[in-house]
């Protein structure tokens, strides 16, 4: 496998965009706890003023220089590490009363700080990266047409102007003023978990877990279009930079949101190398998915689409897991396993009847 070392020129000031942003975002948001809000504004100014490289115990702030590894822990931190994970929460990528709205990762993040699952209350065993490169052109072109990428860019100066854009074709899915930049960063959240996760596999047979905690959503998102409330694919990004940057060959990404994704689906539906395995409601948006859509050319084979009744529930859940998902990774020897994690099926806040509870999201999330 190829290695590339790609450049770009423009990514650090994107990344000081967003903490601005972030900052000024948060400032204006009121829904939740100022607990949470002044913690999140703490750390953006933290983060500004510690740009330059240092560390604190927990969290990693490094410089974004594309030439070094961007943003990986040390060796010893790799060590001493359960899990890595990462923020984009998009505050500028908003509409209010939407499904996908500003409110759902500062929500996860506070229930995250209630239940002392961060490096605040568990010190080296919890990591969250800082100040993590967003994706370049680069990384959104290897799974999307580059004319759509260039489009979104060019169409942030009429979200500017308007506030608030529909995409004609792309299903109920919005844009504002910072949508593109936002989704660089949410893609760039799963690219350097990646490099985390990798540089650790490197010290340690049980590397950590990663989990990037981003928005806007990714897996309805089409190789030449937005979809679904899904901009960039987040997991199909950080799929195919593991095999360009890394070399990593074989990939194996498990989809268990309510919803089929159907755009990591097509990303990947005549590659061999990308096993794509896909749960979801039978039926339900955007009604692709069956079962007999299995890849295509070189890739038949590498693609299975498991619709579920709706109502199965945890247990239907944790048969398929056990007994067809888990036989088929090892069947295929993947060099990186990736989740894309949507949690519409949960059963509280779901519109779906799926009904799956947090024990079985975690039994699925982390067993395996
Ligand atoms: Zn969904």
């Amino acid at each position: 496998m190829e290695l590339r070392i790609i450049s770009t020129p423009s990514s650090a000031a994107d990344a000081f965009f967003q903490v601005r942003h972030h900052i000024y975002m948060w400032k204006k948001y009121h829904k939740f706890g100022s607990n949470v809000k002044n913690r999140f504004l703490e750390k953006n100014v933290k983060l500004e003023k510690a740009y330059s490289s240092q560390k604190s115990r927990g969290s990693i702030y490094c410089l974004n220089n594309p030439e070094n590894n961007p943003c990986v822990p040390s060796e010893t931190q790799l060590v001493n590490a359960k899990v890595i994970y990462s923020v984009a929460p998009a505050m500028g990528h908003n509409k209010e009363s939407h499904p996908e709205c500003n409110s759902r990762v500062p929500a996860i993040v506070s229930a995250l700080e209630k239940m002392e699952l961060t490096s605040k209350f568990r010190g080296s065993e919890i990591i969250e990266l800082q100040s993590f490169r967003p994706a370049r052109v680069d990384d959104i072109a290897s799974v999307h047409e580059r004319a759509y990428v260039s489009g979104l860019e060019k169409a942030m100066a009429q979200a500017s102007e308007q506030g608030l854009l529909f995409i004609d074709g792309s299903g109920p899915t919005y844009a504002t003023a910072t949508t593109f930049q936002e989704s660089l960063l949410a893609a760039g959240a799963g690219i350097s978990l990646v490099d985390s996760v990798v540089s650790a596999s490197k010290v340690r047979h049980d590397p950590p877990v990663g989990f990037a905690l981003v928005r806007p959503p990714g897996h309805h998102a089409v190789p030449k279009g937005p979809m679904g409330f899904c901009v960039f694919g987040n997991v199909a990004i950080a799929a195919r930079y593991a095999q360009r940057v890394h070399g990593l060959k074989r990939v194996f990404i498990i989809d268990f949101d309510v919803h089929h994704g159907n755009g990591t689906n097509d990303a990947f539906y005549d590659d061999p190398d990308i096993f794509f395995l896909s749960t979801h409601q039978d039926g339900s948006y955007p009604g692709t998915g069956k079962i007999n859509q299995i890849g295509h050319g070189d890739g038949e084979g590498s693609t299975l689409n498991l619709p579920l009744p709706g109502g199965s529930g945890d247990r239907a859940m944790r048969t398929v897991f056990d007994e067809v998902i888990v036989p088929c990774a090892r069947r295929f020897k993947p060099d990186i396993i990736l989740v894309s994690a949507g949690y519409d099926a949960h059963c509280v806040g779901s519109t779906s009847k799926s009904a799956i509870h947090n024990r079985n999201i975690l039994h699925v999330g982390f067993k395996h």
